[in-house]
């Protein structure tokens, strides 16, 4: 396994969280390895690493001054072993080969625990849609589906939102793909209600969070009534992370954006979440402005060259990084563990460092890898699939459900692989184990493709 990873360093020497996702996978699974040696034979690991394609291309468009500007984008086609390519696409400034090499690699054991027949992939492009008008933001969309939509479609490969891309673009895209292909198809989910899109897809990733964590805690006759919680990012999953928690009578304490953090003491109720929707979805603001509304919470200004996240010190018993990769390294884990939590569950992908899950394991905190506890965005866009093929939509109570019942599921999973393979309780290794047999499974059946 080490001459793999030595391979991997050595071929793509600058792919450093791509690195670090692989380096992560293998460590959990190499008892699964061991007790299999014929994978060794089938190059298993060697395939998975290698996206089956990688697509690389020009995006050129016309600001609103009349400036042409081109930006790079990607889509990373990882695996379709167990079902047609699915992932989000990413629309950021930081989006590079590495990034959504990681992303699609994470998507292939996420997407394989969801119980549904998806594939993984990854796309977007360096592009920041902050800070563009909506035209821009029209353009820049029609200019990428251009291209992208020879590469997807159905049963072939069908993208969905990350960072950046919410209802809005995945609206532009869509708009271009039908354009284009003289087609209404499923080809993109997370679209809007009114034409193809399925309820509680926005709320799912973080609606699915909050029933992971809930079901850790069931499992040790706890619950989230009450427990203090931190919250990071104030976009898709952490907005609908916060909303559940209050459902469940938990008290969110914070929220962030790339600016910055708040502390709301007195917690964030209803009314205070719709207004952070409205500042972020609406007016696209920054999160400062949540304590010109209410003053009494407290904002911290990010500093890019401080060794730690204030956000990571406050008091509280339950954490969700909610906002993008590495946002937790070891001397966060290290604050959160002397500020009293003991409950860590990962909406976004990969927000916390190998040294920082090292942290947590040795704290003996309850740590949930995000390919398990944030499975639930990618498994309603599976059902949002499932009902744009029978051209029927489901009423909410039933996506909610049969969502609570795919993440009661994962959870279960997790819990009985990882007792199978001699690491009980370890979410970490269940979720990673899991993942991987399913696919690697189909691997072998599918032969040397
Ligand atoms: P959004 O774009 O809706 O929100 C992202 C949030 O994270 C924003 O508050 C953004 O701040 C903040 N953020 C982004 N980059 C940085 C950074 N470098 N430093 C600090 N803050 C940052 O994205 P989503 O909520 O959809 O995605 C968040 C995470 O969840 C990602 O890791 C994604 O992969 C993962 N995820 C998403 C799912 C989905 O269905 N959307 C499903 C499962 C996981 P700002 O506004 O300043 O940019």
């Amino acid at each position: 396994m080490s001459d793999i990873l030595r391979t991997v360093s050595a071929r793509d020497p600058g792919e450093k969280e791509f690195q670090q996702a692989v380096r992560d996978v293998f460590a959990a699974v190499k008892p699964v390895l061991d007790r299999h040696p014929e994978y060794r034979r089938n190059a298993i690991l060697e395939r998975l690493i290698e996206p089956e394609r990688t697509l690389l291309f020009r995006v050129p468009w016309m600001d609103d001054h009349g400036q042409a500007r081109v930006n790079r984008g990607f889509r990373v086609e990882m695996s379709s072993a167990i079902g047609p390519y699915k992932g989000g696409l990413r629309f950021h400034a930081s989006v590079n080969l590495s990034i959504l090499k990681f992303l699609a690699f994470e998507q292939v054991f996420k997407n394989a625990l969801t119980t549904l027949s998806l594939g993984a992939a990854q796309g977007g492009a360096d592009f920041d849609p902050k800070g563009k008008s909506d035209d821009e933001v029209m353009r820049f969309c029609q200019s990428f589906a251009a291209e992208l939509f020879r590469h997807i479609g159905p049963d072939t490969d069908i993208p969905e939102g990350d960072i950046g891309v919410g209802a809005r673009e995945i609206g532009y895209l869509f708009g271009m793909y039908k354009r284009l292909r003289n087609e209404f198809t499923g080809v993109l989910t997370g679209k809007s209600l009114n034409w193809g899109g399925s309820l509680v897809r926005r709320e799912a990733a973080g609606y699915g969070l909050v029933y992971f964590a809930a079901e850790m805690l069931a499992a040790r006759n706890q619950s989230l009534a009450g427990k203090v919680c931190l919250v990071s990012g104030s976009g898709n999953v952490a907005q609908h992370t916060v909303e559940k928690l209050i459902d469940m009578g938990a008290k969110v304490v914070t929220l962030s954006d790339s600016s910055g953090c708040i502390v709301d003491e007195e917690g964030i109720d209803r009314g205070k979440l719709d207004f952070v929707k409205r500042l972020k979805n609406i007016r696209r603001a920054r999160i400062g402005e949540y304590v010109d509304k209410y003053s009494q919470a407290l904002f911290v200004e990010k500093d890019a060259t401080a060794d730690h996240n204030p956000i990571w010190k406050v008091k509280a018993e339950c954490a969700f990084p909610c906002a993008t990769e590495n946002e937790i390294n070891r001397r966060d884990a290290e604050n959160l563990v002397a500020s009293g939590v003991s409950l860590v569950a990962e909406g976004a992908t990969m927000p916390a460092t190998s040294e920082a899950v090292e942290v947590f394991q040795g704290a003996g905190i309850l740590f949930a890898p995000g390919k398990a506890a944030s499975a639930g965005g990618v498994a309603v866009s599976g059902l949002e699939m499932a009902q744009n093929s029978m051209r029927l939509a489901w009423s909410r109570e039933e996506v909610d459900s049969r969502l609570k019942m795919i993440m009661k599921s994962i959870h279960r999973t997790c819990l009985e692989a990882a007792e199978e393979y001699g690491q009980p309780g370890s979410y970490l290794v269940g979720a990673n184990i899991a993942g991987f047999l399913k696919v690697v499974n189909a691997m072998q059946d599918q032969g040397l493709v």
